[in-house]
């Protein structure tokens, strides 16, 4: 059955999967939501004798209804292949009685690859079913890790050209690194003098331009996003915990059917939601465990059926879990609200205005499949350690957050199930936070230096994408200011 797209904003006007892929987001602001979600129609026995490719195309082309069979297993082949440095794509880990999903062996060592690297495939796939003959320009502003995973999937990737703003001076120094010693003709990457805020605000002001939006097509350019929000990122999400279940399975460390609990550390709310709808699939999954840090407006929501993003901001060592608006749970409000587009709306509306909105009793009880918990930076830190010294394995902040959030679960329901914990970076992304965190001498090495510690303590062969950036040349040295960033545009365009 064919799976159409609405916005959470509006009724009507359903749109195919690979328009929704082209446009990122709807018009009328809102986020594409699948009109149902559908069932898997493999049994489990059978998924957990297949690759992570075949179990891939068995998740995805349930919800990219207008894509052939050729052309996805295309997009699948082209983005799950050398780029990552295992061929399990996705390997399952057991360490202290947990199953870690490690989603960090794609070309950035973040999970963001996990999407970033099919994305682009889906995207010119798209504009050719289209008809699109414009070469796709994609926008993007990061604080780090989204910047870096897009521009190695879109470079080199034939009629799309990607450019990437930052601020200048609020990245880490090995996120700057690799970001400007990305290669690829199409590929540009810009410092600008602002923060985060004014990089964001930037780009959804050019993408709003619609005299520019002319001059573009006119030239032959269009935009598009690379951002969550779109479905070209969620859908390949729900792959990777249908591999973990069928893994699980295979190894003979479940029974058919037997139900588990997921835990991922979350910011923007697309992981778990991805999480969500494979349980929504049939995926026989209990319990959604919400990990948050410091930044908790998740866990403050989940308890009381208030989101509230009038708070201070906490800079923690799980960066990108710093945020305090969760875009993606606005699929889930929409969904709780009965696919109600004007009750969201109305919802969204109040967190624009006053920062905040309440949901109704009814809502709540829908939201009975989530549990949300919350480590501290001690907690956090703690948690690294403990692991290592419980059995040598090593796992970065973020995936700390939800391992420590797994134990105060465990702690207060006694909930036994097999769990899926998701690792979501490597812990050489964030070396100096784990290595502190397991020995306080470490704090006077140099980073490189970490690095190779790091490799000994863990007995993990330092990845690619550090050995990488110790030697690569600085490629991209632009800056520019706030207001200037249209220009920068242009003349990369040549327009
Ligand atoms: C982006 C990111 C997250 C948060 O994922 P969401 O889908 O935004 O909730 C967690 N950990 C790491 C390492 C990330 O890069």
């Amino acid at each position: 059955m064919e799976v159409l797209y609405n916005s959470t904003r509006s009724k009507g006007n359903p749109v195919k999967a690979s328009e929704a892929i082209l446009k990122g987001l709807s018009d009328d602001g809102g986020l594409f939501v699948p009109d149902h979600i559908p069932a898997l129609d493999k049994s489990l026995r059978e998924l957990s004798d297949m690759t992570y490719q075949e179990v891939a195309y068995e998740v995805m082309k349930l919800f990219l209804t207008d894509f052939t069979e050729e052309e996805l297993k295309n997009c699948i082949n082209r983005a799950y292949d050398k780029k990552f440095d295992t061929e399990e794509i996705a390997p399952l880990v057991e360490a202290e009685g947990a199953y870690y999903l490690e989603l960090f062996h794609g070309q950035t060592i973040a999970f963001k690859d996990m999407a970033l690297s099919i994305l682009p495939h889906l995207m010119i796939t798209s504009a050719r079913k289209n008809h699109i003959k414009n070469e796709i320009v994609i926008l993007t502003a990061t604080s780090g890790d989204t910047g870096k995973a897009a521009l190695a999937g879109f470079a080199g990737v034939e009629g799309t050209r990607i450019i990437v703003f930052y601020p200048k001076n609020g990245v880490s120094p090995i996120q700057e690194k690799q970001m400007v010693t990305q290669k690829g003709d199409n590929t540009l990457v810009v410092g600008i003098h602002g923060n985060f805020d004014d990089a964001q605000t930037g780009v959804k002001k050019i993408f709003s331009d619609k005299a520019l939006a002319k001059e573009m097509d006119a030239k032959g350019f269009q935009f598009s996003s690379a951002n969550s929000i779109n479905i070209g990122r969620l859908v390949p999400q729900i792959c990777y915990y249908v591999y973990a279940y069928a893994k699980l399975l295979q190894e003979g460390r479940i029974a058919d059917g037997e139900t588990i609990n997921v835990v991922v550390p979350t910011g923007n709310f697309g992981n778990i939601l991805a999480a969500f709808y494979a349980k929504n699939m049939g995926l026989p999954i209990g319990k959604l465990i919400c990990a948050s840090n410091d930044n908790k407006v998740l866990y403050d929501f989940f308890r009381t059926g208030t989101y509230d993003r009038n708070r201070e901001f906490v800079l923690t060592s799980s960066p990108s879990m710093d945020i305090l608006i969760s875009s993606n749970l606005e699929r889930l409000i929409y969904r709780i609200a009965g696919n109600d587009a004007d009750k969201n709306k109305e919802l969204m509306a109040a967190l624009g205005g006053q920062g905040k909105y309440e949901i109704t009793e009814e809502m709540k009880a829908a939201l009975s499949d989530f549990y949300g918990n919350y480590a501290t930076e001690a907690e956090t830190a703690e948690e690294i350690k403990r692991l290592y010294n419980a059995c040598g394995y090593v796992i970065d902040t973020h995936t700390s957050v939800a391992s420590a959030v797994y134990q105060k679960y465990v702690a207060e329901t006694g909930d036994q199930k097999k769990t899926v914990i998701a690792s979501t970076a490597s812990p050489f992304k964030f070396t100096r936070s784990v290595m502190n965190a397991i020995d306080e001498k470490y704090d006077s090495m140099g980073d490189f230096e970490l690095v190779d510690e790091l490799s000994r303590i863990a007995n993990v062969k330092v990845p690619m994408a550090i050995e990488e950036i110790r030697t690569a040349p600085v490629v991209h040295d632009k800056q520019c200011d706030v207001d200037k960033m249209q220009e920068v545009v242009k003349e990369f365009l040549n327009i």
